[in-house]
């Protein structure tokens, strides 16, 4: 039988798309990536799924795991061979299990996290990782590039949030790891090598979440910054005066409110006046155990501080929740607008808080020095210490001239991410947009680990080759379609 109609035999005949139906599935969200496939297939179980994948991995047939396609790395998006099967998870999105009583809720790969919210909301229960992207991502695209988004300062990446999985392993046999347990010390942890493995070495097909009270009120400030080092101050202020009810601490730079305003001309900005034309803004929530009124009291006493101690210029407090919502509508669309004022080299950085200032002070100089005219469009999740700090083309620069440039930009900015402690990747993944830098920042041993967990978990290298780490040769010959 030929290969595609074995995949057919497996999930039905309408769930496997090729040629031109595959097409919309074969680039990746910033338009980057484009690939081939032999076919897009839709499985509906995990039994399809491990029947899926013997039969790749008894033909050599790459797959490349897919959720909601939202990743910014091009980890989802097969490469230009055409030889590889893209497994969309899509079909499998049930939610399997509410427990409450042991605040865990058990979703198939495919859900997407707004639906997962809103099921966990239903139980009257959070579930909280939170991103921009959370109306299309799903859950094993969240595990699988460990997400991180506005949450996390409270209550972890994904990693924290995920109890146990369910796997299909690259040799086709069902890892039934789907515990609730929040303590269990029976050996490796293999859990936490699926995730953020990017799809390299197996699929998962579900997972067992933590699930949280859901907070009384939840209330957002703007607040309008001198410089990136008050900022910072803001940050630790904060943290000390609100502990854990501080729930996110985004930073926004003026470039960022700038794009906003020319993309979005309808959206109502937090400030207008002096306050407006400041380089800095944080967008700071507090989750309250109490009452929406107990919350404003708490913010008025942190903030009414930070500007007393001049470390902050101007706030905003929400009055209500519309409020608090839009505020944060204008943080999620940032990528948006982003996307609209054309490519730009991204940078998804981490750094200890501590020296952010000084990396964004010297950086932004060497920048403007090496490469004159380009622009910073710097914003992210500063109470993790992740920068998305975004180099665009400024005057007199042409994109297809920065796009050029990309690599001794690059050099520019991971130099300095490296020598400051940092991390090139901090919550998107390596993927194959920086798989080739990986080996100059990734400590030496921990790359050999890597590649012999690799070697071990998918002995055929047919799991997403060449995402993360170089593909190992998997297979002499493509099978017939
Ligand atoms: C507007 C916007 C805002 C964003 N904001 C954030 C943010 O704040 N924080 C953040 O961390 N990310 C953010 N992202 C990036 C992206 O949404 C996340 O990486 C998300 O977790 C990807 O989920 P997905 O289902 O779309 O995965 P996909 O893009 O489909 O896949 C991502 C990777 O996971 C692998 N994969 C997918 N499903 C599986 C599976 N079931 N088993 C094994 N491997 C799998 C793929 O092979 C690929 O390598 C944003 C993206 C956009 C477009």
């Amino acid at each position: 039988m030929a290969f595609l109609d074995r995949l057919r035999a497996i999930v039905g005949a309408p769930q496997v798309l090729a040629g031109a139906d595959a097409a919309p599935w074969l680039a990746d969200w910033r338009g980057r990536y484009e690939g081939r496939a032999l076919a897009l297939v839709r499985p509906g179980s995990t039994a399809e799924v491990a029947a899926l994948v013997r039969a790749c991995a008894a033909e050599h047939v790459p797959i490349v795991p897919q959720g909601g396609n939202t990743g910014l790395n091009g980890g989802a998006t097969p490469d230009q061979t055409g030889r590889a099967v893209v497994l969309s998870l899509l079909r499998m999105n049930a939610i399997r299990d509410i427990d409450t009583g042991n605040d865990t809720l058990v979703a198939e790969a495919g859900c997407v996290l707004q639906a997962v919210q809103q099921a966990a909301r239903g139980a009257g229960r959070l579930f909280p990782l939170s991103l921009g992207s959370e109306g299309s991502c799903t859950i094993g695209g969240n595990l699988a590039t460990n997400a991180g988004g506005t949450q996390v300062l409270r209550y972890g990446n994904m990693r924290e949030l995920c109890l146990g999985l369910e796997v299909v392993t690259a040799t086709g046999e069902v890892w039934q790891g789907l515990r609730g347990l929040r303590k269990d010390n029976t050996g490796y942890a293999l859990r936490d090598l699926f995730i953020g493995s990017e799809g390299s070495l197996g699929v998962i097909t579900a997972a067992s979440l933590k699930l949280f009270p859901l907070p009384a009120a939840r209330v957002t400030a703007f607040v309008a910054l001198a410089s990136i080092d008050d900022a910072v101050s803001l940050l630790n202020r904060a943290r000390s005066g609100l502990g854990a009810a501080l729930t996110g601490f985004e930073l926004v730079s003026g470039a960022c409110m700038a794009a906003l305003a020319r993309v979005f001309p309808g959206q109502r900005l937090p400030f207008d006046g002096p306050s407006a034309a400041l380089p800095w803004f944080a967008l700071l929530e507090l989750s309250d155990s109490e009452s929406e009124a107990h919350a404003r009291q708490r913010f008025e006493a942190v903030l009414g501080g930070a500007l007393e101690a001049g470390l902050a210029s101007d706030a905003v407090i929400a009055d209500s929740l519309a409020r608090s919502q839009q505020l944060w509508e204008l943080r999620e669309r940032i990528p948006l607008a982003e996307k609209a004022l054309g490519k730009s080299i991204k940078h998804d950085i981490a750094l200890p808080v501590s020296r952010i200032g000084a990396f964004v002070r010297d950086t932004g100089d060497a920048l403007s020095a090496g490469f004159p005219g380009v622009r910073l469009v710097v914003f992210g999740h500063l109470g993790d210490g992740n920068l998305h700090y975004n180099v665009a083309a400024g005057e007199g620069w042409s994109e297809a001239a920065l796009l050029d440039r990309e690599a001794d930009i690059n050099a520019l900015v991971y130099e300095r991410v490296h020598a400051a402690g940092g991390s090139i990747s901090a919550e998107h993944g390596i993927g194959r947009l920086k798989r080739d830098l990986l080996p100059a920042y990734q400590d030496p041993v921990a790359l050999a680990l890597m590649r012999q967990l690799k070697a071990a978990l998918d002995p055929a290298g047919i799991m997403n080759p060449g995402v993360l780490l170089q593909a190992q040769a998997c297979a002499p010959a493509a099978p017939s379609a």
